[in-house]
């Protein structure tokens, strides 16, 4: 069924799709950390649709957050109501800064909205973005986004964007990797009129690349001594996923500017940039939208973040993200013979597959997303060579769904 279903949407769809040809399942239903196929076949969600379901799927308190606001109402732009300032007031407390919050529709509508206010505060022009960076590839942010997969669109760029290296330190050129990349950040920054600098802190389709710890300490000074603005992007790094609830904590900076999608909405569309509040000079109609602040993701985002300190999650991450980065270790040092990475934070874990010369092995990558998912397990890559499979379960998936897909891993590594 599942194979038919996929028929008929190729016939009808763009030929543009990404993730079918991955996956050749029709969903019928999910729930929780798994998925169930037209063909009643069961799988354990390690996806969770590009870690956006932090919190399961059908998670009853998002259901009844849901259901709530769509007894009273799920459209009226701008308008104030209830859920709005609620919503507000639950979100600015999870930042370390005063901040004013702008919403937005999509992670791509988040970051062009950064980058405008980046400029028109600092009447500069330029960006500073790095290489194997993902930030969205709508026209407006197609520059910013830094991927090889992304060249072939550089005709129609914008063009006002400087990219450096990202510390990658599995695979970096320099001896010190950390500072060499801090010295051209500086000199790009330094050299050009930089309204912001643009990173992702833990990069995600790039490979669940973790930097060396003073990188975002680095950016911020940088950013500081040239009046330029540090914008993070916690689009995919946010709301939990790295076992904080936003990745730059991690460092102990304080940002300027911050992009938030994904995991807030649960798959409901909404998005926001929170900004400093002496950033809030923005003129009437700044980046409207019709969309933007839409009461059913404004519940959803208020019920995530309660649910997130109800239950403890923060802290569930850091403890089975530990355990599963550690298994991770473990099953490819016994199974895996080419030269291997396994990195990450919390729930955001990259392992990274290469031969004893550190070529790439993207088949062998594709071979064991079609190993894993045959077995039972949905789970996908990233990195610029496609050679990572990353790790990105909901924040809430049960310790024997992990064990279960675990052995699975090694199963499908085996074979
Ligand atoms: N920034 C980051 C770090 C992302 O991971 C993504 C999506 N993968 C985006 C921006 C773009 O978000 P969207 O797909 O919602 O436009």
């Amino acid at each position: 069924k599942s194979r038919e279903i996929l028929k008929i949407q190729e016939e009808m769809e763009t030929s543009a799709l990404n993730y079918p040809k991955y996956f050749n399942i029709a969903i019928k239903e999910a729930r929780g950390s798994t998925i169930i196929d037209v063909d009643d076949n069961v799988y354990i969600d390690w996806f969770a649709g590009v870690a956006v379901i932090n919190l399961g799927h059908r998670n009853p308190e998002i259901v009844n957050a849901l259901k709530d606001q769509i007894e009273k109402f799920w459209h009226y732009m701008e308008i104030p109501s209830e859920i709005r300032v609620d919503f507000l007031k639950e979100i600015r407390e999870t930042f370390n800064f005063d901040s004013k919050i702008l919403f937005t529709t999509t992670g791509a509508d988040a970051v062009e909205a950064s980058v405008k206010i980046a400029r028109w505060n600092t009447g500069k022009r330029f960006i500073l973005s790095f290489d194997n960076a993902y930030h969205g590839i709508t026209a407006g942010t197609l520059g910013f986004t830094t991927l090889p997969s992304a060249k072939k669109f550089q005709p129609y760029y914008d063009n006002n964007v400087i990219s450096v290296p990202y510390p990658y330190e599995y695979r970096c050129p320099f001896k010190d990797c950390l500072n060499e990349v801090l010295s051209l950040v500086e000199y790009e920054v330094k050299t050009h009129e930089i309204a912001g600098i643009l990173v992702e802190p833990v990069q995600g389709e790039g490979g669940y690349i973790v930097p060396p710890k003073g990188f975002l300490k680095g950016l911020r000074e940088i950013a500081d001594k040239y009046n330029s603005l540090l914008i993070v992007d916690e689009i995919q790094s946010g709301v939990g996923r790295t076992g904080k609830m936003w990745a730059y904590e991690l460092e102990g900076i304080v940002p300027d500017i911050v992009t938030v999608a994904k995991g807030i909405g649960e798959g409901i569309p909404i998005s926001l940039v929170a900004y400093r509040k002496d950033l809030d000079k923005l003129p009437q109609a700044f980046h409207l939208g019709t969309y933007r602040g839409n009461p059913l993701g404004l519940a959803v985002g208020k019920a995530t973040i309660d649910y997130i300190k109800k239950y403890d999650i923060l802290n569930r991450v850091v403890s089975l993200g530990e355990y599963a980065k550690r298994k991770f270790s473990e099953i490819m040092e016994d199974n895996y013979r080419g030269s291997f990475d396994v990195r990450g934070l919390g729930f955001m874990i990259g392992i990274e597959f290469s031969d004893e010369k550190k070529n790439p092995m993207s088949e062998f990558v594709t071979k064991m997303i079609r190993n894993m998912l045959k077995e039972g397990v949905i789970m996908y890559k990233a990195g610029i060579y496609n050679n990572v499979l990353r790790f990105m379960a909901p924040l809430t998936i049960p310790r024997e769904l992990l064990s279960r897909g675990l052995e699975i891993f090694e199963k499908a590594l085996k074979e």
